[in-house]
């Protein structure tokens, strides 16, 4: 059989720990066996972003937005620990924060649904993708610990005129505390439109949620945005595909969530998003099963698992101890950088290629053969439970079967 033949890289970047290992493996296994694989290739393992002082991780988010599809492996975000531990030159800043930043980005999370895995939520037969605002709130705060009695005040001061606005937030008797915190329409505007082309490049609903009831002019300015710009720019296009556009109040949206049966994307503001999607994450069964997406408003695009490196694991690794990591996040990742690509590009068999590499590794899992992780909560019976590497070459004799 012809390897499939690629135009345009994609801009692949390396890890760190269990998953570096796992990244390898499917690679050799799953992928080079059938794909010319063409990718701009980042190493972002520590190491190599505390030699380049993290210039890598600025390179790789550049080249994301040229290329348009990028895939991330895992990787560590320093701590004190770590730092001692790989004699780091300095606590560098989150990869994944470098590439939204860079990217102006949303993150879009969303579960991997299989038989045998089954919700907590019974009503729930369809992914609910997560869509989390990152820019502002309570993220980028300022806030004071108060000890003594006294004002405190909001205060704008207008650029040019220097006219000052105020308002009394509270008049302090004693100790107490006090908090401010803002956003930006553009912001906003670049997160409801990613919102509104993610929803219908999906052809799913899009459910935004605040508390503007309570916060009448914070939230009721999110909720304003989003549905003046849907109003201008997607009425027509959502109505044409049969979708719709629904904003509640976010209590009411948590009840409806749960009673719901999936299939929409759900737009929360930061902290909100925050909460809710190691929510869904844990009642649809597996952290280890769902997928991370960044989309940026200009159209760029990074997959990733959504867990992290999986470090007891692979201490494990290292003494030789068996372990058995799931790699199916991974593996999906690959699969949504391949499936864009093939689509921005027009290659068909790439598209072909990533549909059937996710259905063998569905399939595996559904005939039995799985990781530890999902062994221990599975509903199927008579379960093989596989190490990691065992996992992945099963996914191979399956995927084999799939493409001949
Ligand atoms: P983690 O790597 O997601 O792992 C937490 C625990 O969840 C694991 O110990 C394991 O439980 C289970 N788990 C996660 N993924 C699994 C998989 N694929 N297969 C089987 N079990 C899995 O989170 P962490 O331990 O808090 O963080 C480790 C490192 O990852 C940190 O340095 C952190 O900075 C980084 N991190 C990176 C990202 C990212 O790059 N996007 C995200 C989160 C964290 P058991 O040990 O009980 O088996
Ligand atoms: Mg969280």
């Amino acid at each position: 059989m012809d390897k499939i033949k690629m135009q345009t890289p994609i801009v692949e970047m390396d890890g760190d720990e269990m998953t570096r290992i796992i990244w390898k493996m499917v690679k050799e296994d799953l992928l080079l066996p059938y794909i010319d694989l063409k990718t701009e290739y980042y190493d972002l393992g520590i190491e190599s972003r505390d030699r380049t002082d993290d210039q890598v991780t600025r390179d790789a988010a550049e080249a994301t937005r040229k290329y348009g599809v990028g895939v991330k492996c895992a990787t560590i975000t320093p701590n004190r620990s770590r730092m001692d531990e790989y004699h780091l030159k300095k606590l560098y800043k989150s990869p994944n924060a470098t590439l939204r930043s860079a990217l102006d980005g949303t993150v879009f999370r969303g579960p991997i649904l299989v038989k045998g895995i089954e919700p907590y939520v019974r009503t729930w037969k369809k992914p609910i993708m997560l869509a989390r605002h990152a820019y502002g709130d309570v993220y980028k705060n300022s806030e004071i610990k108060i000890g003594v009695p006294g004002k405190a005040e909001l205060v704008f001061t207008e650029r040019e005129t220097g006219i000052e606005h105020r308002q009394l937030i509270h008049d302090f008797d004693g100790a107490g505390v006090v908090q401010g915190i803002h956003n930006t329409d553009q912001s906003i505007e670049n997160y409801a439109r990613t919102c509104f082309n993610y929803a219908l490049s999906h052809k799913m609903d899009l459910w935004f949620s605040t508390k503007d009831t309570i916060s009448k002019t914070y939230d009721g300015n999110f909720k304003d945005i989003f549905q003046e710009m849907y109003d201008r720019e997607y009425r027509e296009k959502f109505e044409a595909q049969g979708c719709t556009y629904f904003y509640t109040l976010i209590d009411d949206a948590v009840a409806r969530v749960i009673r719901s049966e999936g299939g929409f994307v759900w737009a929360l503001k930061n902290y909100d998003g925050d909460v809710m999607s190691d929510m869904l994450a844990t009642a649809f069964g597996s952290l280890a099963m769902m997928t991370s997406t960044l989309v940026s408003p200009s159209g760029a695009y990074e997959f990733e698992a959504a867990h992290g490196t999986v470090q007891r694991h692979y201490y494990k690794y290292l003494k030789g101890e068996e372990e058995s990591t799931n790699s199916v996040a991974t593996i999906f990742a690959w699969t949504g950088a391949l499936r864009k690509r093939g689509q921005l590009d027009g290659i068909e068999a790439l598209v072909r290629y990533a549909d059937a590499l996710e259905k063998a590794t569905l399939g595996t899992i559904e005939s039995g053969f799985m990781t530890g992780d999902l062994a221990a909560i599975t509903t199927l019976q008579n379960v093989t439970k596989l190490n990691t590497e065992e996992f992945i070459l099963k996914v191979g004799e399956n995927l084999r079967n799939e493409l001949s």
